[in-house]
């Protein structure tokens, strides 16, 4: 009978979609009530709202998915909870582009408002996309409680955490020197500056004194800020300019008069010793013309065109301006030299143009007091960052953190909730949007135009998502969450943020435990870039291989806060455990078919039975050790040699032996298989959960239709997805006996293979067994089976009086085996196979010493030379040897 055999081959695209329908439908990935089980939250790190799915989501979906899956099955209350971020520029700049390319229209052309409302549209639209690609990874999150993080009550918790910092003063609107995106128009974070190391020009020139004929030279890399200088340094104890300090000097070209100033920060080594100072668009300048009370002058627009400020230059670019006025201080004498130099170039993350520090008005989080708690959240092992080393990383970051600019000149965003009063000056910040200054009552009030950095509400996500500033059900049983698993390289712009904000707004840390993987680059090592075209889409792969197969090459590729190499070849090859665990299903579902229906007695177990279990178990005790330290890869690399190796290569094959005895044996036999077959299921399931949940359905229909012992103890759950963990047991002392027969198998099919023994020829062997020689007696079946020895012609023995002639000697600790020669090969067949092969050499080795006498010899370089004789060498050896086994073979029979 053979009602429920599978299909020859695994059908991903038949599967996936299906039960992942079913798993949502049913509801299983909302969080089970266990009053027993503690909660195990994560929360996702939110995709870009309109982006496209890339590996790196591949990565955390994978990653997250399965610790979630395997806390689920643990019985812990096991929340994940998805969403998506609004992205600010990213978003902004894909609208932008689309109006420009279908109405050839900028966004001031239709005004704020209107573009924001089509900007919503466009994440209408588009925003299902990335969703649905998570739901083909198979991530098990709650989408009950999806989020967007400008969403309603997103909005609300963004308001929230602004008011409380700015009523605790940790929030502050000041004019001060911010990293400029000219192209973007707004201003960006430190975080998304990116130091290119580029090649350019060191400028020297000289500074006239007033009213004397001396000069101090000084040196930039940046002409054009020369027109904002409005000093010039020198170290105080520098004999060289010491004389000159307090005296003025003359601004090339603008002639504006500037005063020598005497500051320690100067480094006398460093140049001509003397600085020009640019409060306006240097960040250390900025800092010492805050030390002398030096003026600020700002010679940029916002487009990174020159301004009034800039005299004759007022309207060049910032490159043409540079040209310009080096030519005309040339021209005036006043320049020393050029010189080539590497330097640090900003630029921005996103569009990748300079970035100009530039003095503005904006608004910051005061970062210091704030950096402390979460220092000390770290460093008290409250929060545990794996690996490790990242620590360190944090704590440097923390302890010498700037303050941090949150408002952007964008439109999509949230808002800034500070509104201006024109009649007072007042600055009303409130939760709820006001219709008058709460100062002075009048109602002509502005809201501030700028939206806040997209951190600064992603930085709120692991509560906001669950519903603070309201004491929900959800904040109260799921908050602290647990685990936060991303990507190293958002280590400081979300997850410190992260920390600091749930310090600062529910008193508690967000989570225990930050777990970091690194970056999927090719199968060399390379970044995946668009320019390279070595993108691999997980679209595609998924395509292809299935969703199972690019996951376990995720999770096994992958080690804490290490890069991953990802080769197709991989992939393909855990493509092919799919189908291993398939064709080992077919296997298992057959024999329980076959088994008795009605067994009488329950038997012994076999040596293989006791072995398989008890290697099982250990397994079992492995993985949980490897999944408590991290390590995720290890446990399924684990889980995958055992089930290849020992159960589908090992016992399914001994099992067929055992299946054909029938009776108790098979029903025994049967029920060893569906234990371990069951309980492998079960393991591999948060590393591929579609194969296995579809295998594990069949094997449940099939066992429930049979006997009552082939169904485990607590009965069949609903689904794997929320199965139980497998629990470990004890094992059997004698189990490892077994090994000297799986050696002993071994080294017979190594001598066979190595001397072309066909595979179904049937050989006699002698063994001399010792101590072994009753269990080897009692696994004689198994011995002849798998080395396919000829049962008849198996002598197996204490002690050998002398060793059989003409025999192979094969030695497996204290047991020695012979195999007689005769009759093992096909001695005709093994002469002629042997005598081609040597043919084929002795044609090499003539080529090679016609080669070598030939002009070659004298012309080719040396290396050339020598390889060609060692290849010479290489054939000759083997000859050799080919000629002494021929001789060893006999004359024909
Ligand atoms: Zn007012």
């Amino acid at each position: 009978m053979n009602e429920f055999s599978l299909s020859k081959t695994y059908d991903f695209q038949a599967v996936e979609k299906r039960l992942y329908e079913w798993w949502e439908e049913a509801g299983f990935f909302k969080p089970p009530e266990n009053p027993r089980g503690e909660p195990y939250v994560i929360s996702m790190p939110p995709p870009n709202v309109t982006g496209e799915l890339h590996l790196g989501h591949a990565m955390f979906v994978a990653l997250e998915d399965m610790m979630i899956r395997y806390q689920r099955m643990k019985g812990r209350e096991a929340l994940w909870v998805p969403g998506s971020d609004h992205a600010g520029i990213a978003t902004q700049l894909q609208v932008e582009k689309h109006l420009m390319k279908t109405e050839n229209l900028r966004r001031d052309d239709i005004g704020r408002e209107e573009f924001v409302r089509r900007t919503w549209e466009w994440k209408r639209k588009h925003g299902g996309m990335i969703t649905n690609q998570l739901r083909r990874l198979g991530a098990s999150c709650d989408w009950t409680r999806e989020r967007f993080t400008l969403d309603e009550g997103l909005s609300r918790a963004v308001r929230e955490a602004f008011y409380q910092y700015y009523k605790q003063g940790l929030i502050y609107r000041d004019s001060y020197l911010i990293n400029w995106s000219p192209g973007l128009k707004t201003a960006v974070s430190d975080l998304e500056v990116e130091y290119t190391e580029e090649q350019g020009t060191l400028y020297y020139f000289k500074y006239p004194i007033v009213d004397s004929d001396e000069n101090i030279p000084v040196a930039t890399t940046r002409p054009e800020t020369i027109l904002g200088d409005t000093a010039v340094a020198v170290h105080p104890e520098d004999d060289r300019y010491k004389h000159l300090v307090g005296k003025s000097c003359l601004v090339p070209i603008l002639n504006r008069e500037i005063p020598v100033i005497a500051d320690e920060y100067v480094d006398r080594e460093f140049g001509t010793g003397a600085l020009k100072i640019t409060p306006g668009h240097d960040p250390h300048d900025y800092e010492i013309g805050a030390r002398h009370n030096l003026e600020v002058i700002s010679v940029l627009n916002k487009d990174a065109s020159m301004n009034e400020e800039a005299g004759p230059y007022q309207g060049l670019d910032r490159y043409e301006c540079r040209k310009k006025l080096w030519e005309d201080m040339k021209a005036a004498g006043l320049t020393l030299r050029e010189e080539d130099y590497t330097m640090q170039v900003p630029r921005s993350q996103r569009g990748g143009e300079v970035i100009e520090p530039m003095v503005s008005t904006q608004w910051f989080v005061r970062m210091e007091p704030l950096a402390k708690p979460a220092l000390e959240a770290v460093r008290s092992g409250e929060i545990k960052i794996i690996p490790e080393r990242f620590t360190k990383v944090y704590y440097n970051w923390l302890e010498n953190i700037r303050d941090w600019c949150i408002s952007r000149q964008l439109w999509w965003g949230h808002r800034i909730p500070a509104w201006y009063c024109a009649d007072c000056d007042h600055i009303t910040v409130a939760i709820k949007d006001p219709d008058h200054c709460e100062e002075c009552g009048s109602t002509n009030i502005e809201q501030d135009p700028d939206v806040l950095d997209t951190w600064f509400s992603s930085g709120l996500w692991p509560f906001s998502t669950l519903g603070w500033p309201e004491e929900t059900e959800d904040m109260a049983r799921f908050y602290p969450t647990t685990m936060m698993e991303t990507g190293y390289d958002i280590l400081f712009f979300w997850v410190a943020r992260m920390i600091i904000s749930g310090l600062a707004f529910t008193d508690s840390v967000p989570f225990t435990e930050v777990y970091l993987h690194g970056l999927v680059r090719d199968e060399h090592g390379r970044k995946m870039s668009k320019t390279l075209g070595n993108v691999i889409d997980p679209l595609e792969v998924m395509d292809t291989y299935g969703t199972d197969a690019l996951r376990f090459t995720l999770l096994t590729g992958s080690t804490p806060g290490q890069d991953l190499n990802l080769s197709l070849k991989r992939v393909e090859a855990n493509r092919n455990f799919a189908n291993k665990l398939w064709n080992a299903g077919r296997l298992v579902l057959h024999s329980i078919q076959n088994a008795s229906a009605d067994p009488e007695n329950k038997v012994e177990h076999t040596l293989a039975d006791r072995w398989i279990l008890t290697r099982h178990n250990q397994l079992k005790k492995d993985v949980e050790r490897l999944f408590d330290s991290y390590q995720y890869g290890e446990a399924g690399r684990q889980i995958y040699d055992f089930f290849w190796s020992e159960f589908a290569d090992w016992y399914l094959e001994i099992s067929k032996l055992q299946m054909a005895e029938g009776g108790d044996r098979a029903s025994q036999t049967a029920s060893t298989m569906i234990k371990v077959f069951d309980e492998c299921l079960r393991m591999l399931h948060p590393f591929t959960p579609y194969v296995t949940e579809e295998l594990w359905s069949h094997l449940k229909t099939t066992c429930l239709a049979h006997p009552a012992e082939f169904t485990p103890e607590e009965g069949w759950a609903e689904a794997l997805i929320i199965a139980s963990w497998p629990d470990i047991e004890s094992g059997f002392e004698d189990a490892e006996k077994f090994e000297l027969v799986k050696d002993l198998v071994r080294s017979i099919r190594n001598i066979r293979a190595e001397k072309n023994v066909p595979a179904k020829r049937e050989i006699p062997a002698i063994i001399k067994a010792g101590e072994s020689r009753e269990l080897l007696q009692s696994q004689a079946q198994i011995l002849s089976a798998l080395a396919r020895l000829d049962k008849d012609r198996l002598e197996i023995v204490e002690n050998l009086d002398e060793v059989p002639d003409n025999a192979v000697p094969i030695v497996v600790g204290s047991v020695e085996a012979y195999l007689p020669l005769k009759g093992m090969l096909d001695l005709d067949q093994e002469r002629k196979r042997l005598s081609e092969e040597l043919k084929s050499n002795e044609e090499q080795i003539r080529r090679l010493e016609k080669l070598l006498a030939s002009p070659f010899a004298e012309k080719a370089p040396d290396d050339v030379v020598a390889k060609e004789r060692e290849r010479l060498q290489g054939f000759q050896d083997t000859a050799e040897r080919l000629r002494i086994q021929i001789s060893s073979l006999g004359e024909n029979e």
